[in-house]
C-alpha cells in the first residue's frame, strides 16, 4: 500500500476520534428534539448549551451572542444579507476586500443587484488589506465593514485590531469571517471590537454541515432562515444536535491544547517551507512571511502548471491544492492570487499545502523530497520554460 500524506487542511480537516464518540450518543440513545419538554428532549437542549458555551468561552462571546448554524457559508451570508436588510434605512454601502472567500465576494455580488454599493478593497503583495484606502473609502451610508481574519489560500492574517478600531470610531458594524483563524489564532471579540464573526467545524476537525455566527448583543440583524424559534427566534430549524456536539468537543480540544498545537504545526510549517526553499529554485513564498497561518505554505513554481503538479503529486499520495479554481472546472487563476500581484502564468504554477497537528516531520520531508522530484520532472517538459 502507498503512503498517504493528507496537507490540504484549509479545505477540510479530518474529524478527531474523540469528536465522533461524542456525536455518535445522539444518533444513538439521546435522539430527542430539542424543543421538546420530556427529558430526552431535555437532553438535547442541555448538550446543545454546553457546546455553545465552548464556543462563546474560545472567542470571549457570551453565550447569547452564538448562534448555530450550517457552517461558514451560512454564517458569512447571514451577516452579509441580515445587516444589509436591517439597516437598509441607515446605508447602502458596503466595504470588503478583493480577497475575501466566495461566500462573501458572492454574496457582495448578488447584494450589488439588490441595490447596495461595494467597495473591494486592494491588498499588498503579501495579502494585506490597504488601511488607507479603507479609511478612504468610508461614507455617511457606510453600514458594513467584513474583513476575513486570515486568508484561506495563502494564509496572510489582516490588521484585524486596527479595522474594529476605524469600525467602532465610525459608527460602522464590523463582520469578518474567521473559518481559517479559529484554528490558528487566539481571538478575543471584545478586544478586538468584532459586532460578528463567522466559524465553522469542518476546518477545525468537527464535523461538517454545523458552524456558527457570533452577533455581539444589540446588533440589528435580519433573520435569514424563517421558521420555528430555535436559536433565540434567530435561527429557525430544528438543532442538528449530533453536530453541535461535535463542533463543541472540536473547540475544547482545540482549546485544551491550543498553544502546544500552534507549536507544533508552525515547526511543521516553517520546516516544510524551508525544505521548499532550500531544494528548488526560481519560487516564490505566497503570502505575508511572518503574519500567517501556523498552517499554511503556498508557493509558486515558476514554469510549471499548478494542475499538473497536484496530479503528480496525487500519484504519490499526497493531498494538496493548487492556486487556481481547479476544483470548480475553471482554468481562472485564484482571485487571491491575483490581487497580490502575480502575473497569469506564475499564478497558475502555485501549490498550497496546509498541515494539521496529525502530520509528522516524516511526512513533511517525504512531501519536500517528492516535490523535487516532480518539479525537476515537470520543468524538463515545460514548454514555459525558454
Ligand atoms: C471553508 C471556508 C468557508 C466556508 O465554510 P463552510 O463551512 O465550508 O461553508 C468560508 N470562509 C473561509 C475563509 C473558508 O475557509
Amino acid at each position: 500500500m502507498g503512503k498517504k500524506v493528507y496537507m490540504d487542511n484549509a479545505a477540510t480537516t479530518q474529524t478527531k476520534q474523540e469528536v465522533i464518540n461524542e456525536m455518535i450518543k445522539y444518533f444513538n440513545e439521546m435522539y430527542g428534539n430539542p424543543s421538546s419538554i420530556y427529558d430526552l428532549g431535555r437532553t438535547s437542549k442541555r448538550a446543545i448549551n454546553k457546546a455553545r458555551t465552548s464556543v462563546a468561552k474560545f472567542i470571549n462571546a457570551d453565550e447569547d451572542e452564538i448562534y448555530f448554524t450550517s457552517g461558514g457559508t451560512e454564517s458569512d451570508n447571514w451577516a452579509l444579507k441580515g445587516v444589509a436588510n436591517a439597516n437598509k434605512s441607515k446605508g447602502n454601502h458596503i466595504i470588503t476586500s478583493k480577497i475575501e472567500h466566495h461566500a462573501i465576494l458572492h454574496t457582495c455580488e448578488y447584494l450589488e443587484k439588490q441595490g447596495y454599493e461595494v467597495t473591494y478593497l486592494d491588498v499588498d503583495e503579501n495579502g494585506v488589506v490597504n488601511i488607507e484606502q479603507l479609511k478612504e473609502s468610508i461614507k455617511d451610508n457606510t453600514i458594513l465593514i467584513t474583513i476575513m481574519f486570515a486568508n484561506n489560500e495563502i494564509g496572510t492574517i489582516q490588521p484585524i485590531k486596527e479595522i474594529g478600531k476605524i469600525a467602532k470610531e465610525k459608527g460602522i458594524l464590523f463582520h469578518t469571517d474567521a473559518v481559517q483563524a479559529v484554528g490558528g489564532l487566539r481571538i478575543d471579540v471584545k478586544d478586538l471590537n468584532i459586532d460578528l464573526l463567522s466559524m465553522s467545524a469542518h476546518k477545525i476537525n468537527g464535523p461538517k454541515g454545523i458552524g456558527a455566527l457570533y452577533v455581539k448583543k444589540g446588533t440589528k440583524l435580519d433573520n435569514f432562515m424563517h421558521g420555528g424559534a430555535q436559536e433565540s427566534k434567530k435561527r429557525a430549524g430544528t438543532e442538528s444536535v449530533q453536530n453541535i456536539v461535535g463542533f463543541g468537543k472540536a473547540v475544547e480540544i482545540l482549546e485544551e491544547n491550543f498553544d502546544e498545537h500552534i507549536e507544533k504545526i508552525t515547526k511543521l510549517r516553517d520546516r516544510l517551507i524551508k525544505g521548499i526553499k532550500d531544494n528548488i529554485a526560481d519560487i516564490k513564498l505566497n503570502g505575508h512571511p511572518v503574519n500567517r497561518l501556523a498552517n499554511n505554505v503556498n508557493f509558486s513554481f515558476n514554469y510549471i502548471e499548478g494542475e499538473s503538479l497536484l496530479l503528480y503529486l496525487d500519484m504519490e499520495g499526497i493531498s494538496a491544492s493548487s492556486g487556481s479554481a481547479c476544483t470548480s472546472g475553471s482554468l481562472d487563476p485564484s482571485h487571491v492570487l491575483m490581487a497580490i500581484g502575480l502575473k497569469h502564468e506564475i499564478a497558475h504554477g502555485s501549490l498550497r499545502l496546509t498541515l494539521s497537528d496529525s502530520n509528522t516531520e516524516e511526512e513533511v520531508d517525504y512531501v519536500v523530497q517528492k516535490l523535487v522530484d516532480v518539479v525537476n520532472r515537470l520543468r524538463v517538459i515545460s514548454p514555459l520554460k525558454g
